[in-house]
């Protein structure tokens, strides 16, 4: 049950001026009833010594019926009875006739005549029956009435005025006193109210700053007692505010730290709910919602009992491998947090997808390089041997063997060139700052074709293939430069690579062509050969891939898979694009398409992707 302080405050000023005041008042109408009273019976005293005076300088009156009547005449005049009484009768009084004076009770025990027959003087009020009015009574002892026997002399004044008097002097009182309680309480209010409306402005501030409104002040208070509050309040909320700025500074740090992060992290609650995942979290794993357990979210059983084992408070395990969303992969380190936090454990998820597939990569690279030697390293030393035991082989057997043994260092020659090359071009292409003179130039592209299809010449010959050059001519002479960026040696390299495939696996023609598109110079490479099914024309950029072709699905002799991967190399390093498909006219064979910015233009800005489109194929 809840009471109200300023209900009970205002009830006990109202009390306290009441306490006050009654009793005060009762007092001073107590008192002030005394001081009229006296005032009346000394009026009334000096009245009556008064009418003794009168009487006793009054000529001789001729009989008590004179005095009788005086009286009636002094009582007419002036409102005072006068009464004489002798012996307890009345010899002579204002209102009662002389003839019915004897018939009058006897006045001898009324208070009045008895202490004025015994003290010389008396008063007394009481209500008279006989004229049915109170009347303040004043006798006195007396003998100085001429031609009277001593008795008591008596006067009686009406009451009413000194009733009036003090009815009209009480209600004043009374009225002065009401006044002053009004004021009392209105003033006594309006201070508790002054205070309480400051206790409800603490109120409302303690209550905004409880709900985060750290800039509000309480302004100080008059009443010294409060001041210490207020200035505590105060300082409340200024330290409150200072410490909240640096939790949500810290939490800032920590979330850009956290949202930098390429590493996933999660935080997790001794239940192994999700508190918290950063954005790199929530990219490798999907439904990373706050309050998700682990287990719904990162569906390893590994992992799982990883976590429950951190979480029970035994020795961390190691790191554990979880499959990420699309397909990647991902190592969890389990971190455990100090106690006392909601946060339990983090798990910490680094991306090896990457690591795996070079990983995967070197493995398949050594497998196939020691693969593709193997061949001819055996047959090389299968040779050699037999040439060494035999020594009657006959000179013809010799020669073949030996000319086997030379194609076959050649062709492990013609693999470490390629490796070599491969390796220089992904060196470049790591460092980003093209290696083997790609980034210097301007080079004639279209010059350096025509001297790689002179090199190739004999080959051409042999194989009897008709090979057709077009390039951009010129109004001077018969051909035009075509410049692109980069250094004639990679160039070189990927045309080279072009037409030998194209003699080595086309028909019996080839197409080359050069022109300049916009800011692009485009090199097509085209024969008229069996072509690449579409399910390889991405593929066959790839290391060591080769076409299997014939029944027995083999790939051709001498082919090591490595020379479309040194092209896609070199011109993606030249921030050119290579591409293959059929031919776009739709005949036969299979039709290159290099596409390199042309020198002048802006490079920094060229990228593989915007030749990505390659009209000239189909
Ligand atoms: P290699 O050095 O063995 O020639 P490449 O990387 O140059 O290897 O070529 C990869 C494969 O692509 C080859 O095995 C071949 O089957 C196929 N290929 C390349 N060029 C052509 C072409 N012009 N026509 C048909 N197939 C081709």
């Amino acid at each position: 049950m809840y009471y109200s302080i300023k209900k009970r405050l205002l009830l006990g000023v109202f009390c306290i001026l009441l306490a006050a005041l009654v009793p005060a008042g009762v007092y001073a109408m107590y008192l002030l009833r005394g001081e009229v009273s006296r005032d009346a019976r000394d009026v009334a005293m000096n009245t009556l010594r008064g009418v003794e005076w009168t009487l006793a300088h009054h000529p001789p009156f001729g009989s008590p019926k004179d005095l009788d009547a005086w009286a009636a005449g002094y009582g007419a005049a002036t409102g005072v009875r006068v009464s004489y009484i002798v012996n307890g009768t009345l010899v002579a009084d204002t209102q009662v006739g002389y003839e019915r004076l004897a018939l009058a009770a006897d006045h001898s025990l009324r208070p009045e005549i008895v202490a004025a027959r015994k003290n010389g003087r008396g008063l007394d009020t009481r209500f008279s029956t006989t004229v049915n009015m109170r009347f303040l009574y004043a006798a006195l002892s007396t003998g100085s009435i001429p031609g009277f026997a001593p008795g008591v002399l008596r006067i009686a004044m009406p009451d009413l005025a000194i009733a009036r008097r003090l009815d009209r002097v009480g209600f004043d009182l009374a009225l002065a006193f009401a006044g002053a309680f009004v004021l009392g309480c209105f003033l006594l209010g309006i201070m508790l109210l002054r205070g309480f409306r400051y206790l409800d402005a603490l109120t409302v501030t303690a209550q905004a700053i409880g709900l985060g409104d750290y800039a509000r002040r309480m302004p100080d208070s008059r009443c010294r007692e409060l001041r210490p509050f207020t200035a505590a309040l105060n300082g409340m909320a200024v330290n409150i505010g200072k410490q909240m700025r640096e939790i949500a500074e810290e939490k800032n740090r920590l979330e850009t730290v956290l949202n930098a992060m390429s590493e996933g992290v999660l935080a997790l609650s001794g239940d192994g709910r999700v508190l918290l995942g950063n954005p790199a979290a929530r990219t490798m794993f999907s439904g990373m919602e706050e309050g998700r357990l682990l287990l719904e979210v990162i569906m390893n059983a590994a992992l799982h009992e990883a976590v429950s084992a951190a979480l029970s408070g035994e020795a961390v395990p190691g790191t554990v491998r979880v499959a990420a969303r699309g397909g990647g992969t991902c190592s969890a380190n389990i971190v455990p947090l100090p106690p006392g936090g909601v946060a339990k454990l983090l798990l910490v998820f680094t991306d090896i997808s990457e690591r795996e597939r070079l990983d995967a990569m070197r493995r398949d690279f050594v497998a196939n390089v020691s693969h593709e030697l193997r061949t001819p390293l055996t047959s090389i030393r299968g040779y050699a041997e037999l040439l060494r035991d035999d020594a009657n082989l006959p000179e013809a057997t010799r020669a073949e063997f030996l000319d086997i043994i030379t194609r076959s260092a050649e062709h492990m020659a013609r693999m470490t060139d390629s490796l070599l090359s491969l390796a220089r071009a992904e060196h470049a292409g790591a460092r980003a700052a093209p290696d083997r003179g790609e980034a210097s130039g301007p080079t004639d592209a279209a010059a350096v074709l025509r001297s790689v299809l002179r090199d190739l010449g004999p080959a051409v010959r042999d194989r009897a293939v008709a090979v057709s050059l077009d390039l951009p001519a010129a109004a001077a002479g018969p051909e035009a430069p075509l410049f692109v960026r980069g250094g004639a040696d990679g160039l070189a390299e990927v045309f080279r690579n072009l037409l030998d495939n194209a003699l080595k696996y086309g028909g019996n023609r080839i197409e080359l062509g050069a022109r300049a598109e916009g800011d692009t110079a485009v090199i097509t490479v085209r024969d008229n050969g069996p072509g690449i099914p579409e399910e390889s024309r991405e593929r066959i950029f790839e290391r060591f891939y080769r076409l299997k072709r014939g029944p027995e699905g083999k790939s051709a002799a001498g082919s090591a898979g490595l020379g479309l991967a040194i092209c896609r190399h070199i011109v993606r390093n030249l921030g050119g694009s290579i591409r293959v498909g059929i031919p776009a006219d739709g005949g036969p064979g299979t039709a290159f398409v290099v596409r390199l910015p042309l020198a002048g233009g802006d490079a920094g800005s060229l990228s593989a992707r915007r030749f990505d489109s390659a009209p000239a194929l189909a």
